[in-house]
């Protein structure tokens, strides 16, 4: 499955979550509602519990063993960043969605490579290192 389209499945399957509210939805009906095999939602859905989206609760339902899928406060958030952080290569990529353990290696990335290591990048830090050294001693 491309990045691509792995990243608006997810979507989908937050955007129905958050609607889902604090009553939650059994994941099966996530699996009906955008016609996804269960296998590759489960995937999907474990990545977004590690990641602090959701949370699930193992239920009973028809005697069948099976999860009620809420949204977590995480999901709810919304960043505000500093405009200098705007460059950050990640917040652009299509591949953010598989970028953890085991499947692409941030430390490996060249696009992050190059932004850490630019003109720009290398001043930023330089002054917040001085802002934290400032505090710190404060
Ligand atoms: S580390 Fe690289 S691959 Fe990962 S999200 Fe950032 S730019 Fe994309």
């Amino acid at each position: 499955m491309s990045g691509e389209i792995s990243d608006i499945i997810e979507r989908k399957i937050l955007e129905i979550i958050k609607k889902a509210g604090k009553e939650g939805i059994l994941q099966r009906e996530i699996w009906h509602k955008i016609d996804l095999d269960s296998r590759r939602g489960h995937k999907i859905l474990r990545r977004l519990e590690a990641q602090g989206y959701i949370v699930r609760e193992p239920v009973i339902h028809k005697g069948r063993k099976t999860y009620i899928v809420r949204p977590a406060a995480r999901l709810f958030i919304k960043f505000r960043l500093p405009p200098e952080l705007d460059d950050v290569p990640c917040f652009y990529c299509e591949f953010l969605p598989q970028c953890y353990e085991g499947y692409r290696n941030p430390l490996e990335c060249e696009k992050l490579k190059n932004w850490l290591e630019a003109p720009f990048t290398a001043q930023l830090k330089v002054e917040l290192g001085a802002k934290i050294r400032h505090g710190s001693e404060n």
